[in-house]
């Protein structure tokens, strides 16, 4: 597979990566152009023009009128919606959605106008700074929605959001799309003293603040070098399944669902014909018989341990130990057992044990390493990237590598329905 040979990142590629390695590699490493695009993107791109539009006027000494700011938004709209814009909520239609970007630049320009609150410096501004990441130095780029200077004197890096979703203020502190752009405006102009990072989100008429401090920009920095690094070494791009795949534009080419979209408008009798759908048609009758025989199999254990109560108490008042018939015998024994506490039922007692024994010579014997555990973290990325950066190396001095192809069948209602 290629490698990625990037030498520049913007905030927008490095949370693609983030979101889904595969993802990543279609718009980035293969350069795929886009089949289709989300109303929702292009709704956010219609409403960006008219902010363009909007800010660049008043650079140039001209306020736009409300209507005229809303013209330019309806001629974006006439201008590029077409079927290749994708409305996966069915019960909107398209002018439901034009009908929302207009009330968002209604609304946003009620609340900012006269526009004189701060000093516009840029819109759509291209900023960068260069960032280091083990031998090489990268470009970290990107473009500033506005820039502006605020009457204290500080610079306020402005990001328009028209998505529906409302971060809370937790999560916007934690963001680095908008602090990775300080970093850039303190790149470029170093005597910058404070900057407010500030998302208008547009559909609810809120704006939110966030600022960052010295410790926290130069931990983002080592971030992003140790994720840049993490690409770098990335030959394999997994496609990662999330709630993100609903809106990916790659769904037809993407390995883990190109066979669902196209079967997805075949006609029964095609689908009949289909190799793919026939084998896993059957490999659901023998999961749907499997789970019939597990649940027996359920019910038989609850009758056998119902079963072997009644002949233990049998046995103890008739004061034996074994109890025959001619097809065999049901012998009683005694013995005592210790449950330990687990980590699912009593954590905090576990940790207790856990703790006494790490300070016994025990210890070495009785722990062990859980495999398990780490490949699972480090497939999920849930570490931070200097973990994964560590993990990473110990998989390559000490694992094997092999290539285990398996299948593994979910259910799903529709499958079962069909
Ligand atoms: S459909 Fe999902 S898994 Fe496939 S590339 Fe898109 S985001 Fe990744």
């Amino acid at each position: 597979m290629e490698e990625d040979k990037s030498t520049r990142f913007s905030p927008s590629k490095l949370g693609t990566y983030q979101g889904c390695p595969r993802q990543y590699r279609y718009r980035y490493i293969d350069k795929i152009k886009r089949e289709v695009q989300t109303v929702e993107a292009f709704l956010g791109q219609c409403v960006h023009k008219a902010f363009e539009a909007l800010y660049e006027g008043l650079l140039h000494g001209r306020a736009l009128s409300e209507e005229e700011a809303i013209g330019v938004f309806e001629r974006e709209w006439e201008a590029g919606f077409s079927e290749v814009v994708l409305i996966r909520e069915k019960e909107y239609s398209p002018q439901d959605w034009r009908n929302l970007g207009r009330e968002c630049l209604r609304a946003y320009y009620r609340e900012q106008s006269p526009f004189t609150r701060e000093r516009t410096v840029g819109v759509e501004k291209r900023v960068s700074f260069p960032l280091k990441a083990g031998e090489e130095e990268y470009l970290i780029e990107g473009f500033i929605d506005r820039l502006a200077l605020a009457p204290d004197g500080a610079f306020e890096i402005h990001d328009y959001k028209t998505g529906r979703s409302l971060p809370t203020q937790e999560e916007l502190d934690r963001d680095w799309q908008l602090a990775l752009y300080e970093l850039a405006v303190r790149h470029a102009w170093p005597d910058t003293q404070r900057v407010r990072l500030l998302w208008h989100y547009v559909r609810y008429g809120k704006t939110l603040v966030s600022t960052r401090t010295p410790e926290e920009l130069e931990d983002l920095k080592r971030k992003v070098a140790a994720l840049i690094q993490v690409i770098k070494r990335d030959h394999e791009f997994a496609p990662r399944k999330s709630p993100l795949c609903d809106w990916c534009e790659y769904r037809k080419i993407c390995p883990l669902w190109s066979h669902a979209e196209r079967v997805s408008r075949m006609p029964e009798e095609e689908l009949r014909r289909d190799e793919g759908v026939r084998l896993v048609r059957e490999l659901a009758a023998i999961d749907a018989e499997k789970r019939g025989i597990r649940q027996r199999l359920r019910e038989l254990e609850a009758d056998q341990e119902a079963l072997e109560g009644l002949i233990l108490r049998f046995a103890e008042a008739q004061g034996i130990s074994a109890v025959s018939v001619c097809l065999g015998e049901a012998a009683t024994t005694e013995r005592e057992e210790y449950r330990f506490p687990t980590r699912t039922h009593a954590p905090q007692a576990l940790e207790a044990l856990e703790r006494e024994l790490k300070e016994s010579p025990l210890w070495k014997e009785v722990s062990h390493l859980d495999a398990h555990r780490l490949l699972e973290g480090y497939r999920r990325r849930e570490w931070p990237p200097e973990i994964l950066q560590f993990v990473e190396t110990l998989l390559a001095r000490h694992a094997k590598r092999i290539l285990e192809k398996t299948v593994r069948f979910h259910r799903k209602r529709a499958l079962d329905e069909e």
